[in-house]
């Protein structure tokens, strides 16, 4: 009798799901003897958000983590997931790009790649799938479930015989917002199963509380492996219990085999492992249905929620769910999952809070609309694709079809800094904040001693200066020590703080007289030709100087807001007189940001 597999998540996708991905190296290394005793199918332990929660919060080096893991965990698979031509960042690579960092994580440790692609386009996909079969890794085909009027049962099916013809070793279905209900799942998995004769995973979020359900409908119809997290990090928008799925189907034609008792002392661990990261505990993680109604996942709600909050504007995030349906109809109907999540989101906030539907675009709407990501699911809203793109064509090629190579390039701008072609990656990926990584460490500010100079260095130390003290927020105790401080530069200065043992980077930004004058000339917009943003954000470019003629409806700056840019364009015709901001500032809405003079 063949058992029942399973890959085990909390490395990734479970910590990710429940605790902002904050989980670090040290925290999992412990526990790696054990776990790789257990005989799990694979460990997921790499992807989605790890690489860049490990450079943006936890400055450790991602792949330094995945050498570390290999070394600790010999004897069972290491799974990553990958999105595609986007790899782990935000943008459609050159296929060289992809090609070297698929290299390079085979290189490091990694056997098996979950490879999906967020439009279920294949065409996103297929340089990744290839240069995964080339290191003669395992490549997962990957489905990305959602529900609307034209994901049928068909098109899943079509899409699985696809993967299959491009070679797919295994085909997952991804349920990342928890969708699936129990009777669905198992008329899907029928169907694939009947039709593809390949190994059929099933991941899918407890979300709405629904998941071991579908699971076990899953198995019943035929499914191989089932994805799971130890139980002290399942269930809400994580997964499935490990143990309970182990003692769920123990005895039975889907046993799995697996020691009940040795994955009972592993979520020891892990329980303890969890306390060390309550600050990064949220409430948008517990079950909920709503997710059955609005179709929002978890991870896109607190992020909805926050930025809702900074806008003074939560009580209109009842309103933002029911635009996101709409939204999502316009640009025909894409899953909602890195980076179309973002995309759908951040345009339904923008629709709501400005009172009239897509006044502001995104840019990234914009590139959409132009096909940039690839093909929609279906068509797209054709008033608001003239809206956005006014004549220009649609790209139908795939979208990473004209980017020439880019390797070198970028070997050559990040120079000395890098040290090995997976700095050159951590770069590629993340090229504001991996650069400032790779400058940091070579200047010595990564080391364990610099981040965290730990009890060991301060304990019994007297000092005049507190640098370590408890905090209470809201009946929570937390344990800071200040544990570095940065140059001061461009007014900004950053400071190295530990939370309960965690460090963490802020900046701080003293209010010299200097910036005090900058503010007060801020003020408030009331007339036309003082140009103000209506979200709260960073500028990340200025468009026009002093002295430029401009006409309304021309861009003069761009902002970013929730990870997406906006263009924000002159209201009259005119001059430029006067521009009170400068790249990287921090903005409020109805702030004047640039002058214009009418002529
Ligand atoms: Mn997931």
């Amino acid at each position: 009798m063949k058992k029942l597999e399973v890959t085990d998540v909390t490395l990734r996708d479970a910590h990710q799901s429940l605790l902002a991905t904050r989980m670090r190296t040290e925290d999992m290394l412990p526990i790696c003897e054990k776990m790789d005793k257990v005989g799990f199918w694979s460990l997921e332990v790499w992807g989605g958000a790890t690489f860049d929660a490990c450079v943006r919060f936890l400055k450790e080096d991602p792949w330094d983590r995945l050498r570390q893991l290999r070394k600790a965990l010999p004897n069972t698979r290491l799974q990553m997931l990958l999105r595609g031509q986007n790899l782990l960042g935000y943008r459609h690579y050159a296929d060289d790009v992809v090609q070297e960092f698929v290299q390079a994580s085979a290189e490091n440790g990694m056997d098996v790649f979950r490879v999906f692609d967020a439009l279920n386009d294949l065409r996103n996909i297929e340089v990744a799938m290839k240069a995964v079969k080339d290191c003669g890794k395992h490549a997962q085909g990957t489905i990305c479930y959602t529900t609307s009027p034209v994901h049928t049962l068909d098109l899943f099916v079509q899409q699985a015989k696809d993967l299959r013809d491009m070679g797919a070793d295994s085909i997952a279905i991804k349920d990342m917002a928890g969708l699936l209900t129990p009777y669905k799942t198992q008329e899907l998995v029928k169907s694939i199963k009947y039709n593809v004769k390949l190994p059929l995973v099933i991941h899918s979020h407890s979300t709405s509380g629904l998941a071991p359900l579908c699971q076990m409908k899953a198995i019943e119809a035929g499914v191989d492996r089932i994805d799971t997290a130890i139980s002290s990090f399942a269930g809400g928008t994580s997964h499935p219990a490990t143990e309970a799925q182990v003692a769920a189907f123990k005895d039975t034609d889907y046993d799995t085999g697996l020691d009940l008792e040795l994955l009972s002392e592993i979520n020891d661990y892990f329980k303890e492992v969890r306390k060390k990261y309550h600050q990064f505990e949220s409430e948008f993680t517990k079950e909920d249905i709503s997710v059955q109604i609005n179709q929002v996942p978890g991870g896109m709600m607190s992020n909805l929620a926050n930025q809702l909050k900074e806008q003074n504007a939560l009580d209109k995030i009842k309103e933002v769910f029911d635009e996101i349906p709409k939204v999502r109809k316009d640009l025909g109907f894409p899953p909602l999952v890195t980076p179309s999540s973002q995309i759908v989101g951040t345009q339904s906030v923008y629709n709501v809070l400005s009172g009239d539907r897509y006044k502001t675009i995104t840019n990234e709407v914009k590139r959409y609309l132009q096909g940039g990501y690839g093909k929609p699911p279906s068509d797209v809203d054709a008033e608001l694709q003239k809206k956005a793109i006014g004549n220009q064509s649609v790209m139908e090629s795939r979208p990473a079809e004209g980017l020439e190579p880019e390797m070198s390039k970028l070997t050559h701008e990040i120079g000395d800094l890098a040290e090995s072609k997976e700095d050159v990656l951590i770069y590629a990926m993340f090229p504001d904040l991996g650069k400032e990584y790779l400058q940091q460490r070579k200047e010595g500010k990564l080391t364990p001693e610099a981040l965290l100079p730990p009890e060991a260095a301060t304990k019994g130390k007297v000092s005049s200066t507190a640098t370590e003290f408890k905090i209470d927020v809201h009946g929570e105790s937390y344990d800071v020590a200040i544990t570095g401080v940065g140059e001061s530069g461009s007014g900004k200065r950053k400071f190295y703080i530990s939370l309960d043992g965690m460090p963490e980077e802020v900046v701080f930004e003293p209010l010299n007289e200097y910036q005090n004058e900058k503010k007060s000339t801020r003020g408030k917009a009331t007339k036309p030709g003082q140009i103000s943003s209506t979200m709260p954000g960073n500028i990340i470019s200025i468009l026009v100087k002093v002295g430029d003629t401009i006409k309304a409806g021309e861009p003069v700056l761009i902002t970013e807001a929730m990870k997406m840019e906006t263009e924000i364009n002159a209201d009259i015709d005119g001059e430029i007189s006067d521009i009170h901001v400068e790249k990287g500032d921090r903005v409020t809405p109805g702030e004047i940001l640039i002058e214009i003079n009418s002529k």
